[in-house]
């Protein structure tokens, strides 16, 4: 690895500087052919990067990790986490590095971070790699997430490597670069309480605090206000998730942040037809993380958090735990109460009123009971509203249920109609990351051709937005995959 001269990135390395202990300094495998395969433009600009320096080849060599920028200081985090329930003290990045913070263009603190490019000290079995495919995917699930308004990490680029990676076949390298407000995780708290070394431990919550929560620093008991930020901040997050039927696939600890934003896109999904029993991920025999489960795996996580960090709410233990059981109890409350503020939005309600549980509950079991597409079916509300019924009466087989349900839910929207179906529009996309346009696009750039991976991004950069009626080609972006497809469909993880 070389250094470059003049560096475009204006890193402040708060991390290496504050929390020795927690990282192991590393460096990039060297690749022979790095080729740039996806771009964040926008991305780029909100992080003040020349983007025409970025796609040169002297910037593709810093994003795949052959060049080290002057200002980064490239390290592995450590951390630990719970597995599908199994705790494994060390895990760490095995496959990524930090190069380093910079601020953005509106003065927040940005990581920059490579993934898949190559061994670490805590790469265990793992050869250090990526390829193509799952790091395109998570580009594209962290665009679309962003694009509907979810807190996300992003991807600023893939590049292929040029090289090929041994995983069931042979398939093309990649190395991802991701932008995260950190990438402090609860298994990052959980590695520091492994080492029974309770400054680094504080030193490491109040370096989360100053970063993160900076407005508890004054509080009575700064470490259970940090907690309690958490908490609510992670009942929002999956709310988020509910509301737009995104499953993450893989909630372990090591994949929970502290900043409330999603990471690490791995065997994640969005849901077609409405099941809380959804689950995609190949690997989860059990449906741990199937979507209805996510709220109570989340509130289990911050119990494993609560744990790391009970010792910093108070010198007497029974004060300590109480502290945190109060805390932790809160998350059901704050989900609840988010949830459903979420789903009056979707719905058209303006305003809360007290039955209103049971008429999103009702809704809910509908769809799942006529199978009914998740995404498609808040837009043919929205477009019944409009005097057009026949998109929402197409999605119900059997349409008792649905007749029942209408006048429930018109009595409680008020107000003048086309307003309300535009409000209910600004909340409900009509385009996700289908399973099937993702796995088409990811084939297709797998075999070098990129095309469908641009249209993709470009429908999903505008969720909210309906076009291309009438347009055959492109019409298919709003609809669900095939039935068959999605009851054969799984995703892989780590990879
Ligand atoms: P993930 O499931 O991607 O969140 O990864 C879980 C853990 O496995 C993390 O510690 C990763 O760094 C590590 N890991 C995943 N894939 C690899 C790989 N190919 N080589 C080394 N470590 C890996
Ligand atoms: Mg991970």
């Amino acid at each position: 690895m070389t250094t470059v001269e003049r560096s475009h990135f204006a890193f402040d390395n708060t991390y290496v500087r504050e929390l020795g202990g927690l990282y192991e300094a590393w460096r990039a495998n060297e690749v022979a052919d790095p080729r740039l395969l996806a771009f964040n433009d926008e991305l780029a600009d909100e992080l003040g990067l020349d983007p025409s320096f970025l796609r040169s080849p002297d910037g593709v060599a810093v994003l795949v990790g052959n060049v080290v920028p002057e200002g980064a200081e490239p390290i592995a985090q450590a951390y630990s986490g719970h597995q599908f329930g199994g705790f494994s003290p060390r895990l760490g990045d095995g496959r990524a590095l930090l190069l380093g913070e910079v601020i953005d263009v509106h003065g927040r603190r940005r990581d920059i971070h490579l993934k898949g490019s190559g061994r670490t000290p805590f790469a265990r079995g793992g050869d250090g790699k990526a390829a193509i495919g799952p790091m395109l995917r998570e580009f594209i699930m962290g665009e679309a997430m962003h694009a509907l308004g979810v807190p996300t990490t992003r991807a600023l680029a893939v590049v292929a490597t040029g090289e090929s990676i041994a995983r069931e076949s042979l398939l093309p390298g990649a190395v991802l670069t991701r932008v995260a407000s950190s990438h402090l995780r609860v298994g990052t708290f959980q590695y520091a309480a492994t080492t029974h070394d309770r400054e680094l431990l504080k030193r490491l919550a109040d370096y989360a605090i100053a970063r993160h929560y900076p407005e508890v620093t004054g509080a009575n008991n700064p470490h259970i206000a940090f907690y309690e930020r958490v908490v609510d901040t992670q009942a929002t997050l999956i709310a988020r998730w509910m509301n737009i039927g995104f499953i993450h696939g893989v909630m372990n600890t090591d994949n929970m942040t502290i900043s409330g934003e999603t990471i690490d896109y791995g065997p994640c999904a969005f849901m077609d037809a409405f099941n809380p029993e959804t689950v995609f991920s190949s690997i989860d025999h059990q449906g741990r993380y199937a979507y209805g489960n996510q709220p109570m795996i989340g509130q289990w996580n911050l119990a494993r958090l609560a744990e790391a960090i009970v010792y910093l709410f108070d010198d007497d233990t029974d004060a300590a735990v109480k502290m945190a059981t109060d805390v932790l109890v809160s998350f059901n409350e704050r989900f609840n109460g988010y949830w459903l503020t979420g789903m009056r939005a979707k719905l058209g309600f303006r305003d809360a009123h007290e039955g209103d549980v049971e008429i999103v509950n009702d809704l809910l079991a509908l769809l799942h009971a006529e199978r009914v597409d998740f995404t498609s079916f808040f837009r043919a509300l929205s477009r019944s509203l409009r005097g057009d019924s026949s998109r929402l009466d197409a999605l119900f087989p059997n349409r008792l249920g649905l007749l029942a349900w209408m006048p429930r839910w018109r009595a409680r929207v008020s107000g003048d109609a086309g307003t309300v179906a535009a409000q209910m529009d600004s909340v409900n996309p009509v385009y996700v990351p289908r399973n099937h346009l993702v796995e088409e696009a990811l084939a297709a750039a797998t075999q070098g051709d990129l095309s469908a991976l641009s249209t993709l991004l470009d429908v999903l950069a505008d969720p909210f937005t309906e076009r291309f009626e009438g347009d055959e080609r492109m019409a298919r972006y709003a609809e669900p995959a095939p039935v068959e497809y999605t009851e054969g469909y799984a995703t892989f993880c780590g990879t």
